[in-house]
């Protein structure tokens, strides 16, 4: 069984870690502290004693109030239980042999685990100097790609690629491959949507998933966006996939919320902004994001890091070997990122390198 979630990252690297205190604050698998929304939460209870029926005229609904939000034909939409699935069959689907998948680095790692497992080759794209996903060296990197994965905002950065960046992308990739394009994250940014792209038809396939913003990761609820011969492909990789009842329940009770992106978006956006203050205030380099993570630069080996914060009730994480001093960190409540910032302090202090100073950074700099 090879890992390809975020849960099952995460995991990994936790593994045989010691965990200061009863009270540890999970800052590693990019999850939302505040978890599903007052309604979210009625609706699943109450969802409960259907659990017992096959109720698949609940994730029909799901995706009808799904389509009809994102201005699309519900033939259109296929949910699933998180977007790892449909990431994952789409690699099956469209990569091969002689089909590589071109994925940016660093970046999300799943679909490059798919296509290991598939024996597909995996090519790996440094991201631009602004990180964003260098759409152009992606589509130089391989004449017969069968996928560019992009994920806007991406995992670890948090940065957005552009939609010019992404359509630019659709007009010139190499013939018969198509662009997964990755929105996990796109509530909490102000980066432009792309789901209209998949209802004009174009060789886009959208995966949205309610484990961030809503705060269902453990819920399970994603979808699919495309037109209806690639979700046919995809879908035909794992058979259809149902839904659990509560997750569409809570997902349609979510969707209904009507200020609830923008409240979630606000209270994300405020503590990220909080942390990126106080981490420029005491010299510590981060990469600026838009999303509920961030890269931040520990100028020393990651894993170190990670372990001295663990053992202070704190975890981070991942690491990514590409940036072997950097470590992300998922943003928590303002009251979990005191404690983050605490512990992270005293960690850069106690550290056994001779070779740190903390030094001024300029985040402008990065982008020079
Ligand atoms: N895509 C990206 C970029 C992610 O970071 C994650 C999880 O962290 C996923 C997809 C998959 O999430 P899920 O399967 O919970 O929907």
């Amino acid at each position: 069984m090879f890992a390809s979630t975020e849960a099952q990252f995460a995991f990994a690297q936790r593994r045989g870690m010691k965990v200061a205190g009863a009270n540890a604050v999970f800052l590693n698998a990019n999850e939302n502290p505040l978890g599903p929304c007052e309604a979210a939460r009625a609706a699943m209870t109450a969802a409960i004693p259907e659990s017992g029926r096959y109720h698949d005229e609940y994730g029909e609904e799901f995706v009808n109030l799904f389509a009809s939000q994102g201005a699309l034909k519900a033939e259109y939409v296929d949910a699933y239980a998180g977007s790892s699935q449909p990431l994952s069959y789409s690699v099956l689907a469209f990569c091969n042999a002689e089909k590589p998948l071109i994925i940016a680095d660093p970046g999300y790692e799943a679909a490059a685990r798919t296509a290991d497992a598939m024996g597909a080759k995996v090519i790996k794209v440094p991201l631009a100097k602004d990180y964003s996903h260098d759409v152009k060296a992606m589509v130089a990197a391989s004449p017969n790609a069968g996928l560019y994965y992009v994920a806007s905002p991406n995992n670890p950065t948090g940065t957005v690629t552009n939609r010019a960046d992404i359509e630019w992308l659709l007009a010139n990739k190499s013939k018969g491959s198509i662009v997964v394009l990755d929105e996990a994250y796109i509530h909490f940014s102000d980066a432009t949507p792309c789901l209209d792209l998949a209802a004009k038809d174009s060789d886009v396939i959208v995966l949205r998933t309610f484990s961030k913003l809503y705060g269902m990761a453990g819920a399970r609820l994603g979808a699919a966006v495309a037109r209806p011969d690639l979700l046919k492909k995809v879908r035909e990789q794992g058979g259809w996939t149902m839904c659990p009842v509560t997750a569409t329940q809570a997902g349609i009770a979510s969707l209904k919320d009507a200020s609830l992106v923008e409240k979630r978006k606000k209270i994300n956006t405020d503590a990220r902004q909080e942390t990126f203050d106080w981490l420029t205030a005491k010299g510590f380099a981060y990469v600026p994001s838009q999303a509920n993570h961030f890269m931040l630069d520990a100028k020393r080996p990651t894993q170190t890091v990670i372990a001295a914060m663990a053992s202070k009730g704190i975890l981070i994480g991942r690491a990514w070997p590409v940036w072997p001093t950097y470590v992300r960190i998922t943003v928590g409540t303002p009251q979990e990122m005191t404690r983050f910032r605490t512990a992270f302090e005293d960690v850069m202090r106690q550290s056994q390198s001779a070779s740190y100073a903390p030094v001024r950074h300029s985040n402008a700099a990065m982008f020079s």
